[in-house]
């Protein structure tokens, strides 16, 4: 990709129809929820569909699977010869058995109305029944370049049919040690035919490859545009990297820990969409469905409820989201790194606007890890790794909020009433029984009991592990106070509309402090907790003595304001 991802480019529709492919293909991707191409199909389908060979640098999660496999679709359906054959009309080199089946699959769902013959074959599998296969005859073989190898030396698949080869993950390919295998491989194909090579990298071994096989190939790179200057939003950006059966738990947790007042939650497909929203309705949350699917009047329905408030999550595809703008946006989440550095940039610069501040989260597949890369190193900006908090840390931030309202109401002045409830209870029960007891009542009454999904941390390329005591754009309140840290107690919270943002603005902007300087933020019904460092904390609380937030006026002090103390032995 080289354009500028100017708006105008970004905003202009591309269907697979346009791009060429067959009525029977583009149906397929529509049943699969599919709403356009992604731009490394948008790039790569029509020189395929000439016929031209192809080099992509690509990472995983781009929609290069697609990219390849649609044009060896139509191909195959597009001639005769292809369709009478026992014998391959394509072979898909790739480096694991997960992705030959992954791979496999995939042409299969694409082409399941064109009744094309798919084959897997990898190195583990019983080699009876891929021979077998074989013998019946098979359209597309995908296969670990081992095994191919194998079955070429036994005279039981045969490339003399081949039109067009595919390397995929060409530099794992490699690494893996499966450079011999691989020219052998391309030495039994025939000349004429068609090669294309996918990439995450390009190491010097790669374009060894492309010189010696690829004949004036279409090269495509993911990620070159960069940003216009000036275009950068104000958005603090993170991602967790989890599981993806694990991605409804997470999302749950991320939305806890950030309590937006309105978030975007990207999806690929329509299904993925209606999935997760229900998901999530499911979980608690209010989430509304927003896809290409649906009458204007749907969406006019579901914009309506989220623009009165009465959802505060849009689940959407990037086909459905494009022109909206929702100005309660706070926080946009990518379910899924999106497939391309522009869709990323396009997607978070839904906040942040108007120089509020914005947040957008990123939850990332363990194999997605490129793309993020790719991402960074593209928008020049640096995505946090987080880790999503455990069970563990939400009970502990949930006693902390229970704690800091207890104490709050220590410092009011209307506790007598209660006075009978606690000696009453004091005739029978030591004191301390009769705390414990009422601070569970309380604790129970805030409500929220986090979900107990054991999330597994997955474990990050040490690179990106953040190093400690660095507390860029941290906001999560689960970990304690970072080093340096003390909290400050502001006495307005959800109730008065406070959100992360708004505080955020009124210590930058009155006390100076700069907004990565303030760690995290837990806002409560009616107070909030903030972290600053030590030595800025007086400050702080001086500026915010003449501030306003939400037009109110603010109260705010140490959280563990030693004044308390005295109060305390009411107790
Ligand atoms: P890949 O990069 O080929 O591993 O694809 C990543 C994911 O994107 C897969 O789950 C695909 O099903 C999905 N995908 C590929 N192309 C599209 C598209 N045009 N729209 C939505 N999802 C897609």
């Amino acid at each position: 990709m080289s354009q500028e991802p100017s708006a105008a480019a970004s905003e202009e529709t591309i269907t697979f129809a346009d791009l060429g492919l067959r009525p029977e293909l583009t149906k397929a991707l529509s049943a699969l929820g599919y709403e356009e191409p992604t731009p490394i199909q948008r790039e790569a389908i029509g020189p395929l569909l000439a016929g031209r060979d192809l080099l992509g640098q690509a990472a995983t999660g781009t929609g290069k699977t697609a990219a390849f496999a649609l044009p060896v679709l139509q191909h195959w359906a597009d001639s005769a010869d292809g369709r009478t054959s026992v014998d391959p009309t394509a072979l898909i080199l790739v480096p694991t058995r997960e992705l030959a089946v992954q791979v496999s699959e995939a042409v299969h769902r694409y082409g399941r109305d064109l009744g094309v013959r798919v084959l897997p074959i990898y190195g583990g599998q019983p080699i009876g029944r891929q021979l077998q296969t074989l013998r019946r005859g098979v359209d597309v073989v995908v296969a670990t370049p081992g095994r191919a190898l194998d079955h070429i030396g036994r005279g039981t698949l045969q490339l003399a049919n081949l039109r067009t080869v595919v390397l995929d993950e060409a530099d794992e390919m490699l690494d893996m040690g499966f450079a011999e295998d691989i020219e052998a491989i391309l030495q039994e194909t025939p000349d004429s035919r068609q090669t294309v090579l996918f990439s995450a990298t390009m190491p010097s071994r790669v374009e060894g490859l492309v010189k010696r096989y690829l004949r004036d190939a279409a090269r495509i790179q993911m990620g070159r545009a960069t940003q216009a200057p000036g275009e950068s939003p104000k958005v603090r950006q993170s991602a967790y990297v989890v599981a993806r059966a694990h991605k409804p738990a997470a999302l749950g947790r991320v939305l806890d820990v950030e309590a937006p007042t309105a978030a975007i939650v990207f999806c690929r497909t329509r299904e993925e969409v209606d999935q997760l929203t229900e998901t999530m309705n499911g979980r608690g949350y209010r989430a509304e469905a927003l896809h290409g699917g649906m009458s204007q009047e749907q969406r006019d329905r579901v914009m309506g409820r989220l623009r009165a408030g009465t959802a505060d999550l849009l689940v959407a595809t990037d086909v459905a989201a494009r022109g909206l703008d929702i100005e309660q946006l706070t926080h946009v989440i990518n379910y899924d790194v999106p497939s391309a550095p522009e869709a990323y940039v396009h997607r978070i610069g839904r906040v942040g606007r108007a120089g509020r501040e914005g947040v957008a989260v990123t939850l990332a597949e363990p194999r997605e890890h490129r793309m993020l890369k790719a991402i960074e190193r593209v928008t020049r900006q640096r995505i946090t790794m987080e880790k999503i908090p455990s069970v563990a840390d939400l009970h502990a931030r949930r006693l902390e909020m229970t704690r800091a309202a207890v104490h709050e109401s220590l410092l009011e002045d209307d506790l007598d009433r209660f006075r009978v409830v606690v000696e009453s209870l004091a005739d029978e029960y030591d004191i301390v029984e009769v705390a414990l007891a009422a601070v569970k009542v309380a604790h129970e009454a805030m409500g929220n009991a986090p979900d107990d999904e054991v999330i597994p941390d997955i474990a990050e390329p040490a690179e990106r592990r953040e190093r400690p005591g660095q507390a860029d754009g941290r906001r999560g309140g689960s970990r304690g106070p970072a080093a340096g840290a003390v909290k400050l107690f502001i006495g307005l919270g959800r109730r008065n509309g406070v959100r992360p943002q708004d505080l955020v603005g009124a210590i930058a902007g009155e006390a100076g402090l700069p907004g990565r300087d303030i760690g995290a933020i837990e806002i409560a019904d009616r107070f909030s907790l903030v972290e600053v460092p030590a030595e800025a904390a007086d400050d702080v609380i001086q500026a915010l003595r003449t501030a306003t937030i939400k037009g109110k006026r603010v109260s705010a002090r140490r959280d563990r304001d030693r004044e308390a103390a005295p109060r305390r032995q009411r107790w």
